[in-house]
Formats: C-alpha cells, sequence, structure tokens
C-alpha cells in the first residue's frame, strides 16, 4: 500500500478545497458588501471539507490583512487561527467522536458571544457536528442564535441538517455543498496522492467524497476493504459459506462494513447486474440499515449472529 507521496505543505492560510469555489466566491461578496448574516449553516455529506470551509472562513474574517479576498497567511491572527489558539475563535465539538455535544459547552459559548473580541474585530464560532448537539444544547444555543450581537458569526458545520431542529435551521443561512463532481476531484487528489494507479478504485470507493478516498489511501482501509469485497463476491457465486464470511467479518468494525456491503450493492445495481429482484434488493438495503443501528446499539448485540443473518439473505438474493 503506498502512502501518498506529496504531503500538502504546511502552511497558515488554511485554504478551502477547489470544489467549494462557488460557495467561497459568494461569501467572500458578502464579506465585502457587509452583509454576512450572523450564522451560517453549512450542510452536506462528511467527507467533503466542510470543516476546512469554516475554518477558512473564520480565518478570512479574523485576519489583519486579507489579500484579494483571502486571508494573508502571514499575520498574528492567521498564525493563531492555523495553531487553534485564536482568542475570538471559538470552536466546539463533542468530546469524543460520535458522543453528543452537551448544554456546558454552549453555555460556554454564551459566555464567549456576550463578552467583546480581544482583538477588536469579528468572533467566529464554529460548531461540529451541529446534528451532535443534544436536546438541551440546541435549545441554549437558540437564545446565542437570537441576539449574537455585531461582528459574531456562527457556522453550524453539518452532515445531517434534518436532525437539526426547525427552529435551528430556520435562524441559519444554509449553504449547500454537494458532493463534488469527479471531475473536480480527480485532479486533486491526484495532486494530493502522487501519481498513483490506486486513484479510480479510490474515487469509486468513496463514493466522489474526496476526504474519504484520502483517509483510504492513508490506511489500510482500502486493502481491507477490498479483501471483503472479494469475500462477498466469492460469496455471491456461492464459492464459499456464509459462516466462513461471518466469521472474517468480526475482525473489522462492523457498521463500517454494513456500509461498505450497501454501497458494494448499490454499485452493482447500477451497473446493471442481471438476474436480481430489485425488490429484494430495496428490502435487503432496509435489513442492512436495520442491522447496522442493531450492532451500534448499546444492548450488546450478537454480532456473529447479525453477520450470519445478513450475509445468508445476501446469499439468498443471488439464488441460482
Ligand atoms: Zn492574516
Amino acid at each position: 500500500m503506498s502512502k501518498p507521496a506529496t504531503k500538502p505543505v504546511q502552511q497558515s492560510v488554511a485554504m478551502h478545497y477547489p470544489w467549494q469555489q462557488d460557495q467561497w466566491q459568494q461569501l467572500a461578496l458578502q464579506i465585502e458588501q457587509q452583509r454576512l448574516p450572523h450564522a451560517l449553516l453549512l450542510t452536506g455529506s462528511k467527507y467533503i471539507g466542510k470543516y476546512q470551509f469554516a475554518l477558512s472562513l473564520a480565518q478570512r474574517l479574523l485576519c489583519h490583512a486579507p489579500v484579494g479576498g483571502y486571508s494573508c497567511g502571514q499575520c498574528k491572527s492567521c498564525h493563531l487561527v492555523m495553531s487553534g489558539g485564536h482568542p475570538d475563535n471559538f470552536k466546539i465539538e463533542p468530546e469524543e467522536e460520535g458522543k453528543a455535544i452537551k448544554i456546558d459547552l454552549i453555555r460556554q459559548l454564551g459566555e464567549f458571544v456576550a463578552k467583546t473580541s480581544q482583538q477588536g474585530g469579528w468572533k467566529v464560532i464554529i460548531i461540529s457536528p451541529a446534528e451532535s448537539m443534544n436536546i438541551n444544547a440546541s435549545n441554549a444555543l437558540l437564545k446565542s442564535l437570537e441576539e449574537p450581537g455585531p461582528n459574531t458569526l456562527l457556522i453550524l458545520v453539518c452532515n445531517e441538517p434534518s436532525r437539526l431542529s426547525a427552529t435551528i435551521r430556520s435562524r441559519c443561512r444554509m449553504v449547500k455543498f454537494p458532493v463534488p463532481s469527479i471531475s473536480k476531484v480527480r485532479p486533486w487528489l491526484a495532486q494530493v496522492a502522487g501519481q498513483n494507479e490506486e486513484i479510480e478504485q479510490l474515487l469509486h470507493y468513496s463514493n466522489g467524497c474526496p476526504l474519504l478516498a484520502l483517509q483510504l489511501l492513508e490506511t489500510d482501509l482500502l486493502e481491507r476493504r477490498r479483501k471483503f469485497v472479494g469475500l462477498i463476491d466469492d460469496l455471491s457465486e456461492h464459492r464459499i459459506s456464509a459462516l466462513t464470511v461471518a466469521e472474517a467479518c468480526q475482525e473489522n468494525d462492523s457498521p463500517m462494513m454494513v456500509d461498505w456491503l450497501y454501497s458494494h450493492l448499490a454499485l452493482m445495481i447500477k451497473s446493471g447486474k442481471k438476474g436480481v429482484s430489485k425488490r429484494l434488493v430495496f428490502r435487503y438495503m432496509d435489513t442492512l440499515m436495520q442491522a447496522k443501528r442493531q450492532m451500534q446499539s448499546t444492548a450488546n448485540p450478537n454480532i456473529q449472529l447479525l453477520w450470519e443473518e445478513l450475509l445468508l439473505n445476501w446469499q439468498q438474493l443471488f439464488k441460482r
């Protein structure tokens, strides 16, 4: 497994990604015309760089000497944003990935919003992922959204806006980030990954989400996924038993592998696999999502058994 040949150079400019140019220009214009709203909701799939976009926007607003609509990357403020120590840039995340953002943090945000900025300019808050706020945190945030004060920008980074309360959504201006076109991602990935014969496969496995493609490249996930797909194809062709595959599935993160199975099936259907009933496929996709929820539940599920059921049902889809 080859590692990226060229790593991005350490710099103090938080640049947005090439596929975010339209959103950037739109906001840059609003900054210039001084009509930036007080709260933005950045929405779109995970792994397409919304957080990086939020950071570059924060840096642009806090920079002491922006050049041509971008942060300078040289001033003290730019350096502080990049090092994570800017006193006027408040970032809120769950303590652990996948956990909730609790009310204590939103209370701190309230205090931050009430104070004047330390460097005399903007105050920028980034909440990511915003859908992780529990109900109390979410209610507490509403107050800050109502009275943010001048030169204060709240940026909510959100993968699943439907999980945010309607009131919060209605108080933010939404900026949408669609999954970028392959033509935009390919040159970027080639630049970051160096000449790499795996690029097409990375794009294929990441469903066009560029940062996921990068993560696959930097870890052994691509290799693991390839092995898994190999087993699944053997299973479809009845060359191997569901029990053997179920045992092999124990070694990995099960919910992630359910996603792999889901997207493998989606790709098979897209590529026009013959002789498979669409009705059964859709029902199976529902079963997959249910199994994933069970695997993630705290009720100590029997993972081996769940996999056996899933894989036996998988084999049924490809009955000879
Ligand atoms: Zn600067």
